[in-house]
């Protein structure tokens, strides 16, 4: 069969031959007692890289986020989050059945949170009010738009955060892309934020995991509470050998798969019938409206895959593209003439 063109998720791409290969020959051992030393060797990396104390690996960046609002938060807290957000939207309501907190939503038009609506958003408690236990934040955010949070407003939700008392969340899922597309190390983003999560299986293409980053007394809480969601693993070195090769090998392909989805966004730009709703990508994220009905979405995407292009349907008329580094320039030339050959004959 031939190979699919993979832009439904940068969470779609495949494990490398070397992440394989390490995964083959990791040192394992169980590390619920703390002693897989692959694992403990990927967490002391992560958490150097970050200018963090200490590191918790995680199954998924779903339940790094899920772990870290319930060691952050007390029931009945109120979070501030931005509307878009992963964490709100996409984990089955784990703030309220989980954490049992109240979500109050905030916008952040181009990933740069509104620190107006911030300030008035912070709650103390009273007899009738909630306080906001804690802000969390994405970066890239928006997982249909891949939007970059300036320093500069990281600083800005830092200062409000540490005049009210209140801790900051960073799920930095895209971290790598964001802190790529801003020039700046990755540590001066989680400098800004008290604890963060880095997704493995997104940019840095590994199978399976996250890392929950942040101050020894966090990291011991969150271990837990993952252990009391079932999360604790045995030898779980076999998904940390992975993530040390992602880590320390792929990090440098988001440049490429930022010009990639720019090379998209601008080629698509140029077809009838095609709107942009991100004109100029940000980060490795490219999201179409068609124009018209015809021809209709989902035709299209099966006309797509038919040409072995794989996209993802987000809305009605709405439909999106990551890049990633199994998505090469020839790639991205390929995937533009097969929109103009369906597209173009039946706009004639
Ligand atoms: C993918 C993603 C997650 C969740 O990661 P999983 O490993 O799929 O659970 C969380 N937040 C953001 C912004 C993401 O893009």
């Amino acid at each position: 069969m031939a190979r699919m063109i993979e832009l439904r998720s940068d969470a779609d791409t495949l494990p490398t031959d070397a992440m394989r290969e390490a995964m083959a020959r990791a040192p394992v051992g169980d590390d619920i007692l703390g002693e897989d030393p692959s694992t403990n060797e990927l967490q002391a990396v992560a958490a150097s890289l970050f200018g963090k104390d200490a590191a918790l690996l995680t199954i998924s960046g779903t339940m790094s986020n899920q772990v870290a609002v319930m060691a952050l938060t007390q029931r009945g807290d109120e979070v501030i989050v931005g509307r878009d957000a992963h964490l709100y939207n996409m984990e089955v309501a784990g703030l309220t059945t989980l954490s049992q907190v109240q979500p109050r939503a905030i916008d952040a038009p181009h990933g740069q949170y509104d620190l107006d609506q911030m300030r008035s958003a912070l709650r103390s408690s009273s007899i009738q009010s909630a306080a906001t236990g804690l802000i969390c934040l994405e970066n890239t955010y928006n997982l249909n738009a891949g939007d970059v949070c300036s320093l500069d407003n990281m600083i800005g939700v830092r200062r409000l955060a540490r005049a009210h008392g209140v801790p900051v969340y960073l799920d930095g899922a895209r971290v790598f892309n964001a802190a790529a597309a801003l020039g700046v190390p990755l540590s001066a983003l989680a400098e800004q934020v008290d604890v963060l999560q880095i997704c493995l299986t997104k940019g840095l293409g590994c199978p399976l995991g996250s890392l929950l980053l942040g101050s020894r007394a966090f990291i011991e809480k969150a271990k837990r509470i993952r252990q009391r969601l079932g999360g604790g693993m045995r030898q779980s070195g076999v998904i940390a050998a992975a993530g040390l090769v992602g880590l320390q090998t792929m990090r440098e392909h988001m440049h490429a798969d930022h010009a990639h989805a720019r090379l998209l966004a601008k080629g698509l730009a140029a077809l009838p019938g095609i709107g942009l709703l991100t004109p100029e990508p940000q980060s490795n994220i490219v999201a179409i409206e068609l124009a018209t009905r015809n021809p209709g979405l989902d035709d299209l995407i099966e006309q797509l895959k038919a040409r072995h292009v794989l996209i993802k349907k987000i809305g009605e008329r709405q439909a999106r593209m990551v890049t990633h580094f199994q998505v090469d320039t020839a790639d991205v030339e390929y995937v533009l003439k097969s929109f103009r050959d369906i597209l173009a004959p039946r706009l004639a």
